[in-house]
Parts: structure tokens; sequence; C-alpha cells
């Protein structure tokens, strides 16, 4: 069982990003999602696929976001063949802070570049 993190006014750092009000390389953008490369990039390709909804985590989607992440998972596969990785890439979702999410705005990453390991640290 989670507890949903408290409400906040404040915009989250990704909200910023999609209003223009931060920078950031945007490499796609659509009516549900925008993807961009990550400022501290893991592999050569480190891309974060955000959902214009801000939804906190991927444990606060409700049914009703059952399109929404169908689109992003479809939309994180053709990023990463317009990367030129379409064969080989990952996906993560940080869900909470003890699993390593920094940013409480939903986000898959998008990793590919580099062979990648198993099991992720
Ligand atoms: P997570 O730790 O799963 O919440 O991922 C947050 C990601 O956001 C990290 O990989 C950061 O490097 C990335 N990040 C933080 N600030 C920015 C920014 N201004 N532009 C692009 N990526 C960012």
């Amino acid at each position: 069982m989670s507890s949903p993190p408290a409400p906040s006014a404040a915009k989250t750092l990704f909200e910023k990003i999609i209003a223009r009000e931060i920078p950031a390389t945007i490499v796609h953008e659509d009516d549900l999602c925008i993807g961009i490369r990550d400022i501290n990039p893991t592999a050569p390709v480190h891309i974060l696929l955000i959902p214009k909804k801000p939804m906190p985590r991927l444990c606060d989607a409700v049914p009703e976001d059952q399109a929404l992440l169908g689109h992003l998972m479809l939309k994180a596969t053709a990023i990463a063949e317009a990367e030129g990785y379409g064969d080989a890439y990952r996906l993560v979702v940080n869900n909470g802070a003890a699993a390593g999410q920094s940013v409480f705005h939903l986000h898959l990453h998008i990793i590919a570049g580099r062979p990648l390991k198993w099991p992720p640290g």
C-alpha cells in the first residue's frame, strides 16, 4: 500500500519544461507527452518521456490512464527506433524515492547505445 505524496500547487520541473519555462533538448512532442534528453545521461541515448498530465508516480495511475500509459510505451519504442536502437533499448520507471525517483512527475527513461547489464543496480 503506498500513500500518495502531499498535493502541491507548485509546478514540477517537467511541467516547467513542458511550458518552456525551463530549457530542454526536446526530441518528441505530441498532445499527450514530451520527450527530452536527460541532462545527466547514463548512456549515449538517454531520453525522458514525460506525460503532459502531471501524475507524480506510476503507482498514482488510475484506470482512466490506461490509454496514456500505452501511448507512452508505444512512443518510447518509436523514439528508440528513431535514435537507431529499435532492437536494443531499456525502459525504466523509478517509482518512489527508495527506487531512485527524484522528479515526482511520471517519466520513462529510454536508455540505449551501450551494453546494458542485468540486474540493474
Ligand atoms: P528519476 O531519478 O527517475 O526521477 O529521474 C529524473 C531524471 O531527470 C534524472 O535522470 C535527471 O538526470 C533528469 N533531469 C533532472 N533535471 C533535468 C533537466 N533540467 N533536464 C533534463 N533532465 C533532467
